[in-house]
């Protein structure tokens, strides 16, 4: 305790002696959400962190540091909206009390400026692992991070991956269901008062989470049998998080799984639809998958299509994967040479049991098959006039095919193939989430008094999607950063 009281009075020491200098941006052209036009010729001035003033004629601001912005377009910073900071890509669990350490160790200090290489400057943690975040907001430079209290039933998914009695202290904040007893005993030692709904809100609510995130899934594949909240748990849960003023973001993405979440009245889908069950293979968007997203888009409730699930693991089974010249850009360079080893493999090896003797190429195309069917649902459900969300679930599993910030790109151009307009996608990563989260008044869009969190683009991103991937530099709270200068092969 004594330790961080003494850095924090160090920061506060630091900053009193050199105060930021004010930042004034010249004579660029401003490309905002909020807004369906560029603003051309505009002088931007950050001071403490925040756009102070915004004119069309040149600001006087003496002692400012001066970026041009001619032939440049400013934009918020990127928000992904659906994260995982406490996972190191690619390495299997307790990788980090093993010999991967090292390994570990170099993800987890790159990661943050990975993301903000693809300009994101805010994301969503739905896991909240707190020595996770610590580490991700001790690096100099990180987004920043809000984050989810995740809960999920007794046994539940997706502890069911942790061996037992090591769930229950990897993942504590898990839901004891009494009628379920026989199958789910509260574990040794454990209080069944505290793992009711309303006390694992009130938990999550004092970890100073900004959400609650619950899973509602009952297997992958054979399995089917895992544990999911009953509608009395889940009308508790509920009640417990409006209290709190707490959203309440579902893990679903097979068409039964989401109906129960709308019965529960979530406030986001935190995964497309891509499971479509006896309606899997059909072309077009079959009435119940169009009824369903009506259902959604009248209940207003948020959807984050993550296309980049499927893609992800399909990555895996595609020869050029670790070849594409962005990942040296991402990946530390050790870790890269890993991945391509056997040991690197490992998941590759996991996910093939699930295919007999199938060529790589055929299991790329099926993963890529199912993703698409979270396309047109994403389309669909677009064209009824949904905002959509933006989150890449980075990484959705351990596939070294989600790598941070250059997975939320990716995520964009999939959207941007699936037919969303490009102001849409635009609008996705930045305002939807504002107003869903209620931080509109905080970040996305480029006014007076919002954080300076923004980008300086070389291309317009209204014209193309891959202006995303065009960034000259990345203002962070009010500091300017060459892209460059975030690289993992800086
Ligand atoms: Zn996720």
């Amino acid at each position: 305790m004594l330790r961080k009281i003494t850095s924090a009075l160090a920061v506060a020491i630091l900053c009193q002696q050199a105060p930021a200098a004010d930042v004034l941006i010249e004579n660029v052209t401003i490309v905002s959400p909020e807004r369906s036009q560029p603003l051309r010729s505009q002088w931007v001035l950050i001071r403490d962190e925040r756009i102070a003033q915004i004119s069309s004629k040149p600001i006087d601001a003496k002692g400012a540091q001066r970026v041009p912005g001619a032939g440049k377009f400013l934009t918020p910073g990127l928000t992904d909206s659906h994260v995982h900071v406490s996972d190191a890509v690619g390495l299997p669990q307790g990788a980090h009390l093993s010999e991967l350490k090292p390994l570990t160790d170099a993800f987890y200090r790159q990661q943050p400026r990975s993301y903000l290489y693809f300009g994101v400057t805010q994301v969503l943690d739905l896991a909240n692992v707190p020595e996770a975040i610590a580490a991700f907001e001790a690096q100099p430079q990180h987004p920043d991070l809000l984050r989810c209290g995740a809960t999920m039933p007794l046994d539940g998914y997706p502890s069911v991956f942790v061996d037992k009695p090591l769930r229950y202290t990897a993942m504590p904040d898990y839901i004891y269901e009494p009628a379920n007893a026989a199958k789910h005993p509260l574990p040794e030692g454990a209080d069944a008062a505290a793992h009711t709904p309303e006390a694992i809100v009130d938990r999550i609510a004092a970890s100073g989470a900004a959400c609650v995130k619950i899973f509602i899934e009952n297997g992958f594949g054979d399995s089917s049998d895992w544990p999911v909240l009953s509608k009395e748990s889940l009308q508790r849960l509920r009640a417990a998080a409006t209290k709190r003023g707490l959203p309440i973001l579902a893990h679903a993405n097979a068409l039964d799984m989401q109906r129960i979440a709308l019965d529960a009245k979530v406030d986001v889908l935190a995964h497309g639809l891509w499971n479509w069950g006896p309606a899997s293979g059909k072309p077009g968007v079959p009435p119940e998958i169009a009824a369903h997203m009506n259902r959604i888009h009248k209940s207003g409730t948020g959807y984050q299509p993550t296309l980049r699930v499927l893609a992800g693991t399909a990555d895996l089974f595609r020869a050029d994967t670790l070849e594409d010249p962005t990942y040296k850009k991402v990946v530390p360079a050790p870790l890269l040479e890993w991945y391509r080893t056997d040991a690197g493999q490992w998941f590759k090896k996991v996910m093939k049991q699930n295919y007999g003797d199938l060529p790589d190429a055929k299991i790329a195309s099926m993963e890529l098959q199912i993703g698409e069917q979270g396309m047109r649902a994403a389309r669909y459900l677009h064209d009824l006039g949904h905002p959509l969300l933006l989150g890449s679930d980075t990484p959705s599993a351990p596939t070294y095919g989600n790598q941070p910030g250059y997975d939320t790109y990716r995520e964009m151009r999939l959207m941007a193939t699936a037919g969303i307009p490009l102001l849409d996608v635009f609008r996705a990563g930045t305002i939807n989430s504002a107003r869903q989260f209620r931080w509109e008044k905080t970040y996305s869009t480029v006014a007076t008094g919002r954080v300076a969190n923004l980008l300086l683009l070389d291309a317009n991103p209204l014209d193309s999607i891959r202006a995303w991937s065009q960034i000259d530099k990345v203002v962070l709270r009010g500091k300017v950063i060459e892209r460059e200068a975030l690289a993992a092969d800086r």
